[in-house]
């Protein structure tokens, strides 16, 4: 009886992709693109999911080559 509920009410389940919250393509699923497959296999993979990886970006990108005189 219940499921009358539900039926009435919810709209038809479109599968969003879980990187960009795009519609789901079929030939991807669960995501929307290629791309979206390869930035979560990477997060597993570089260990993303543990690691914050934004620290390092600092620190790298100037030298103090300058500062010599
Ligand atoms: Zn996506």
């Amino acid at each position: 009886m219940s499921d009358d509920l539900i039926d009435d009410k919810a709209p038809i389940r479109a599968p969003l992709c879980p990187i960009c919250r795009k519609l789901v393509v079929k030939d991807y699923r669960p995501f929307c693109s290629k791309r979206c497959a390869d930035v979560d296999l990477s997060r597993w993979l570089g260990g993303v999911y543990a690691i914050p990886a934004r620290e390092e970006d600092e620190g790298d990108g100037r030298r103090t080559d300058d500062d010599l005189t």
